[in-house]
């Protein structure tokens, strides 16, 4: 089997995990992972994300040309432009989490500091203002929100999360909703903001991060 078809097989495994979770609908979200440094795979639009299978994968060159006989996700350029901005990239997960997509809609923070695996695994986590799904200024929108982070929330449309390869991505993107719903009970059973996690404690916590991204990268 060719890297490309190993990498297909994974990304579409990973699509059909993500609807199976829960964690998107039938006709959104989107998955691409950085095959060369110019070439990047991602899912179809128009496809059943139950059913979606590595031969329905697609590639695309950084600058939007069409490298495969495939329809590309209405959201291409949004992955695209974060993979230009981010040379560390190396997979995107985007997709509406009920929970972390209603933080984002509600323009409430989503806390990274109430379960130490929010804090190791997401870190700081970024808001792009509302632009129409599908849209360059979307794109525009997100490549720039990216720059030194790797979870960002689509305000009334969804999540994104970004990772050095498609595991570490998809894990954020599910610890994000887990951030978001751990977030939602606390302020549910306080009616107040929920104790943090210590400053003093947060230093021990980033030795732990993987893969910091460059302060400033694009
Ligand atoms: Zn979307």
């Amino acid at each position: 089997m060719t890297a490309w078809n190993q990498h297909a097989r994974e990304i579409a495994a990973c699509m059909r995990r993500l609807y199976q979770r829960g964690l998107t609908t039938t006709s959104g979200g989107n998955i691409s992972v950085r095959f060369e440094q110019d070439t990047i795979l991602m899912t179809p639009g128009g496809t059943d994300k139950a059913r979606i299978k590595a031969a329905d994968i697609g590639a695309m060159s950084l600058h939007g040309e069409r490298l495969s006989d495939f329809k590309p996700t209405c959201e291409a350029e949004m992955h695209l432009a974060i993979y230009r901005a981010r040379p560390d990239i190396g997979a995107i997960v985007h997709a509406h989490p009920v929970t972390a997509s209603a933080f984002a809609a509600a323009d409430c923070p989503i806390s990274n500091r109430l379960l130490c695996e929010s804090y190791v695994i997401l870190g700081e986590i970024n808001l792009v203002q509302y632009q129409t799904l599908g849209s360059p200024q979307l794109a525009a929108a997100a490549a720039a929100a990216a720059g030194k982070y790797n979870c960002l929330l689509l305000q009334n449309h969804g999540a994104l999360t970004m990772g050095s390869n498609l595991l570490q991505a998809f894990d954020r993107l599910e610890v994000l909703e887990n951030a978001a719903r751990t977030t939602l009970i606390c302020e549910h059973l306080l009616k107040a903001p929920a104790r943090l996690i210590p400053a003093a404690a947060l230093p021990e916590l980033q030795a732990l991060q993987p893969n910091q991204p460059p302060p400033e990268a694009g």
